[in-house]
């Protein structure tokens, strides 16, 4: 796209339906059958979706601080207050971002196997891989579901538990003041007791950069990672295509036990994008817009993270890769990466500061791992604001698990007027009130209902936006995306059982 394209600065979007429930990803409700034949289908998901043809990456951005995630071209947002798994947008701050000690470890041993081609001792298991959505006991009875949530509660506890071990400072210094006594009893130096000292906590303290930058220097190594940041069209994408398809097939069927992935699906599901940008979104490099990152062992791509580089974030959409690397614990490790590559575009574009991974889940482990991520803030429904990660979720657990509300007493930001909707009415782009003239009987009180749907989950966003609606149009909007429309809109409900 070359600057004189004028195009970009449009964003269009196509409405769908009305919010509908399917069956959930992540609790299953809604996909069993009944013994009698009928579908189990208390309590489904419920989302509304919209159908992207062109979004600027600002709008996308702003999009996903009111809630929404997109899935190809494909944009949706969970109905909060309907759906079975109420999922919070999580953030994370990347420029206070604090490394866990098992952050640490899966650092090291991708070290350690890069340059000894050692593998580990003791393997981590990969949070993003423990307990799937399909792998999530199936909850059958309300005892099972709240032995579930028990369970959920009592995981939390114990990790606060550990927190607190950790944040036991007092007793460090205590213990330190103890070990430099005895030492100087015994006549140790003491001097050269503390610089060894100090180095142990410098290393502590180090930054995942630090541990990635040996990888550079590093001579004679046994296996030498790269990591790639390809976009579509470019000629190392397309040369690569075959491959990375392969991949993802190899992972949805030994991972997430999936088969049907053709090619066209995984097309609309991870390479298709409705991002588009302004030149001067173009001015840094890495240009802001949807990206994989190929991680490349010995010259094979053995992962792929599908990652949108917006304004104020970048959105880690979908993470696969070759499950005979699972030792390397590779779900974290991108994580992480992702999280440096972060920091270090943030010195150039001072506006990014965040790193989104998605959905957070309170009730679902696999989605929980998310929170180690620290500090994280999850989103407020009501009020669009963030909350710290750990008061969220200490009302979320007080509230049952339910959907929570995190600032209760504050009004929820108005939403725009009807006035300030831009519709494409046959080839024109008109004002909704004008449009509404057109309008009468029940298609006016059908239209203002899915205006006020799209102005109350959009929010502000609409105001940027085009809005389309096929049935309005006598000549189609000339281009191919309305007809894989139905299919991509099918994958997404893949991405949100497998999202990242
Ligand atoms: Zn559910």
């Amino acid at each position: 796209m070359d600057d004189n394209d004028t195009r970009v600065s449009i964003s269009i979007v196509q409405y769908l339906s009305p919010a509908n429930s399917g069956s959930c990803g992540y609790c299953k409700r809604g996909r069993n059958k009944r013994k009698d034949g009928s579908d189990d289908t208390e309590e489904p998901s419920f989302s509304l979706g919209v159908w992207a043809h062109d979004l600027n990456v600002k709008a996308y951005g702003d999009l996903c601080d009111v809630g929404w995630r997109r899935s190809g071209k494909y944009l949706y947002k969970p109905i909060m207050d309907k759906t079975c798994c109420p999922q919070y947008t999580i953030r994370l701050d990347v420029h206070n971002f604090r490394i866990s000690r098992t952050h640490k470890r899966v650092l090291r041993n991708m070290h350690n196997y890069l340059k000894y081609g050692k593998l580990p001792e003791r393997a981590i298991p990969d949070p993003t891989l423990d307990s799937t959505p399909s792998k999530l006991p199936k909850v059958k009875s309300k005892t099972e579901n709240a032995c579930l949530k028990k369970l959920t509660v009592k995981d939390d506890i114990n990790e606060a538990k550990s927190e607190r071990a950790e944040k036991g400072v007092k007793k460090k210094e205590f213990r330190k003041q103890r070990a430099i006594e005895r030492r100087l009893k015994r006549g140790e130096n003491i001097f050269e007791y503390q610089r060894e000292r100090r180095l142990k906590e410098q290393s502590r303290k180090r930054t995942i950069q630090s541990f990635v930058e040996e990888y550079v220097e590093g001579e004679g190594w046994k296996h030498k990672l790269e990591i790639r940041t390809v976009q579509k069209g470019s000629p190392e994408f397309d040369k690569s295509m075959e491959e990375s398809y392969n991949l993802f097939c190899k992972y949805q069927k030994l991972v997430h036990d999936d088969t049907n992935t053709s090619r066209k699906g995984y097309e609309g599901f991870l390479i298709s994008s409705p991002l588009t940008t302004l030149p001067s979104d173009r001015v840094q490099l890495p240009a802001l817009g949807s990206y994989h990152q190929q991680y490349i062992l010995d010259g094979k791509i053995i992962a792929v993270g599908v990652i949108d580089l917006l304004p104020r974030c970048l959105s880690s959409k979908y993470f696969f890769y070759d499950p005979s690397y699972s030792f390397l614990t590779m779900g974290t490790y991108s994580a992480l990466r992702e999280i440096a590559f972060t920091q270090e575009l943030s010195k150039t574009r001072p506006s990014l500061h965040y790193y989104y991974m998605g959905y957070y889940l309170q009730d679902c482990p696999k989605m929980r791992y998310k929170g180690k991520f620290k500090p994280s803030d999850l989103l407020c429904d009501k009020t669009f604001k963030w909350m710290p990660l750990e008061e969220a979720v200490e009302k979320i657990i007080s509230n049952d698990s339910k959907f929570t509300v995190f600032y209760p007493d504050d009004p929820r930001p108005i939403a725009p007027s009807f006035a300030s909707i831009r519709c494409m009415f046959r080839d024109r782009v008109i004002m909704y009130p004008k449009l509404r003239d057109e309008l009468s009987g029940n298609k006016l009180i059908e239209f203002d209902e899915r205006m006020n749907e799209l102005r109350y989950y959009m929010h502000k966003v609409i105001e940027s936006v085009v809005v389309f609606f096929p049935s309005l149009t006598v000549n189609q909007l000339a281009d191919d995306d309305s007809a894989t429309t139905e299919e991509s809109s099918q994958s997404s409900s893949r991405s949100s059982t497998a999202e990242h």
